[in-house]
């Protein structure tokens, strides 16, 4: 009932092998270690080198940079294959489906070559940096400075919440290099950790310690006086950031979406098994209408989310995804996920609670979908705007 994965519109031969190979590395490579890395709050590095040889890294990224030369459908099999084996927390979508995707649109040529190849291959893992301790979803109002000085800018303030962020050797900041302006004062800055980690002024924060997601390493970091040279400024010219922001959010949202409906899926997958097979009053779970009728309404939104979903990855591949559908598709799967795995954990009784059944963790990992990426409730504002 619910859709094949490999019947999707936009999935073809090429993307089912992908598909059947990335579900095979995660299983034997990345499943068995997700307890270790739940428990150290923390991806291996050597684990991201290991996708990079696997071709998981910059799959949407051009050949002729180190990437796997696909497209956005490329990223949504493997996201979709992350949640379908319960690989959580692994931020290749911070990594590949975002970083390098500025870098890719507003880089340089010497840019592209300098770090898309090492991110492809897990040398370097990236990270963005938007929220800080005062501002998240008021991007403009960043503190964060880039003051330009000779041949570099100067970097001071705090950042927060970076996934990767305790990884991340190349990080895309979002500074002001004129803090007199709101939006047009913003710009991307590409910082490279090494060298000016410690003495160069840039340290890491905490690893903080989250509701869920509990494999993903998610960190403060900090400025103080840190160089980078100008030519890490993304794009031609200051104060474009904020453009460069808006532009690439679509996709973003759209990777969140995809991630959603994936989870959905699974949680009804696994949903379904349970209640055939635990009985109470002598009958099975499923047998009584309280379940058929709220798991009936359940898989009908899940087909709802997955074709709205489809139609979005359509139109993200033929530059036809605006932002207000984006916003669309990102707060109403990520509200239905919530929702339905809420739901779902209900019917696993006690069982449901404990963290040793995956819908308890599932539980507690879907939570964050409807804040970040932009919250659920700023979603509303910007679909509001179009009115
Ligand atoms: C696990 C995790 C990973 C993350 N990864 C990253 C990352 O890699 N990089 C990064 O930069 N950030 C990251 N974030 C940060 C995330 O994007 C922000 O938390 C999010 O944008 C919200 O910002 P905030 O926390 O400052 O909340 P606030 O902006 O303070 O908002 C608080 C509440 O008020 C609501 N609100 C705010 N403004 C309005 C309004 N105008 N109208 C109605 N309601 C409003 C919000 O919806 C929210 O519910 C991550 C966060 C988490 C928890």
């Amino acid at each position: 009932m619910l859709t094949d994965p490999n019947e999707a519109p936009w999935m073809d031969e090429e993307l089912r092998i992908l598909r059947e190979a990335a579900g095979r590395f995660l299983r034997k490579e990345f499943a068995p270690l997700m307890p270790k890395w739940e428990k150290q709050g923390r991806v291996d590095r050597e684990a991201w080198r290991k996708a990079g040889e696997a071709g998981l890294l910059c799959a949407s990224i051009p050949e002729c940079h180190g990437g796997g030369g696909g497209d956005f459908r490329h990223e949504a099999v493997l996201l979709q294959e992350l949640a379908f084996n319960g690989i959580m927390g692994f931020g290749n979508s911070v990594h590949s489906g975002i970083v390098a995707h500025y870098i890719n649109a507003y880089g340089s040529a010497e840019q592209k070559q300098r770090w898309l190849p090492k991110m492809a291959s897990g040398e370097l893992v990236a990270a963005i940096a938007m929220t800080e301790p005062g501002t998240g979803s008021d991007l403009q109002a960043v503190a964060t400075t880039a003051i330009a000085d000779g041949g570099d800018y100067v970097l001071n303030g705090q950042k927060t919440f970076l996934t990767n962020g305790i990884n991340a050797d190349l990080i895309c900041v979002v500074a002001k290099t004129d803090p007199s302006e709101a939006a047009s004062g913003v710009s991307l800055v590409m910082v490279e950790t090494e060298g000016v980690e410690g003495e160069g002024g840039f340290s890491r924060g905490r690893n903080l310690e989250k509701l869920g997601q509990k494999a993903a390493d998610t960190a403060e970091v900090f400025f103080d006086d840190v160089r980078a040279p100008k030519a890490n400024l993304l794009g031609e010219k200051e104060g474009q950031g904020f453009i460069q922001l808006m532009q690439q959010l679509p996709q973003e949202r759209l990777i969140i979406a995809v991630g959603a409906v994936a989870a959905i899926e699974k949680t009804l997958r696994i949903t379904a098994d349970y209640v055939k097979e635990r009985k109470a009053f002598g009958k099975r779970i499923l047998d009584f209408q309280n379940t058929q009728f709220k798991l009936a309404e359940r898989y009908t939104e899940a087909r709802l989310a997955r074709v709205f979903v489809d139609d979005c990855v359509r139109r993200l591949l033929d530059g036809t995804l605006d932002a207000t559908t984006a916003a669309m598709a990102k707060w109403w799967t990520t509200q239905k996920q919530c929702e339905i795995v809420d739901e779902c954990l209900q019917f696993f009784g006690g069982y449901g609670y404990m963290m040793e059944f995956p819908i308890a963790r599932m539980y507690a990992d879907s939570r964050i979908q409807k804040i970040y990426g932009g919250s659920n409730e700023i979603m509303k504002l910007l679909i509001a705007r179009e009115i």
